[in-house]
Formats: structure tokens, C-alpha cells, sequence
């Protein structure tokens, strides 16, 4: 059956507001779209929408208690709230190095989660 959703692009800061014909997960046609990658964009959000993710992790001996870290690539949505768990279980050692990986391959995605800068031990 063939349905309308909004949906915003959010491939670039430019937001395009997406009105989105589907019938279920097949796309039937996006308006609104100031280029071709809100196409790419729509589709991708009906069948496999993915995030980057941006938190942080515990740090031993460090001269903060936090690191931030970040996914090397977007992973699935339905997987976010899993790996925050997973985060919150993790505690490095001081020194940290901007770059090194905290968890690889999370949840067989192969994407791995690396610290985004250095945490020296004090
Ligand atoms: S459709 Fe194109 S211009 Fe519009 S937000 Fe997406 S990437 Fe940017």
C-alpha cells in the first residue's frame, strides 16, 4: 500500500525536508530532495538506517576520568542502544592515545570504536 513519510536528510548541514512515496520499505518517490543523495539517503532509512555515535569511556589514572570515543562508521540504529551499554562497561588505563580502539568489531558490524584524542595518565 503506498504511504507518504517526511523524512529530513541529514547527509549535509542543508537538511532537506524529504516527502517520501513508499510502499513499505520499496521507495516510490522523494521530493524535496536539493540533490541526488537525499534518494540515497530515503532508501537507506527504509532499510538499513545507520548512525555515527559519539559518547564516552571510563579512563584509570588519567588526567580526566573521561575519554570521548566515537564509531569508525555509522552503525545499524538498532544496535545504538546496545553498544552504549557496552560502552558504559568499559574502563581504560591512562596513558590513552587520540585514535586507538576501545571495541572492535561491535556486535560483528565490523566497525570498530576509537578514542577521538589522547588522555595522558597523571
Ligand atoms: S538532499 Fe542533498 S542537499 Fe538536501 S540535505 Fe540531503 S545531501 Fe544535503
Amino acid at each position: 500500500m503506498e504511504e507518504k513519510t517526511k523524512l529530513i536528510c541529514i547527509s549535509c548541514p542543508k537538511g532537506c525536508s524529504l516527502d517520501v512515496t513508499h510502499d513499505g520499505n520499496t521507495i516510490l518517490k522523494v521530493e524535496n530532495a536539493a540533490c541526488k543523495q537525499g534518494y540515497v539517503y530515503a532508501e537507506k532509512e527504509f532499510t538499513d538506517p545507520r548512525r555515527m555515535v559519539a559518547s564516552t569511556v571510563k579512563v584509570k589514572g588519567g588526567l580526566h576520568p573521561l575519554v570521548p570515543v566515537y564509531t569508525a562508521n555509522p552503525i545499524p540504529k538498532p544496535k545504538i542502544q546496545d553498544l552504549l551499554v557496552e560502552l558504559r562497561k568499559v574502563e581504560l588505563q591512562a596513558p590513552v592515545t587520540g585514535g586507538d580502539v576501545v571495541l572492535e568489531n561491535v556486535f560483528g558490524t565490523g566497525i570498530n570504536i576509537i578514542t577521538s584524542r589522547d588522555m595522558p595518565a597523571v
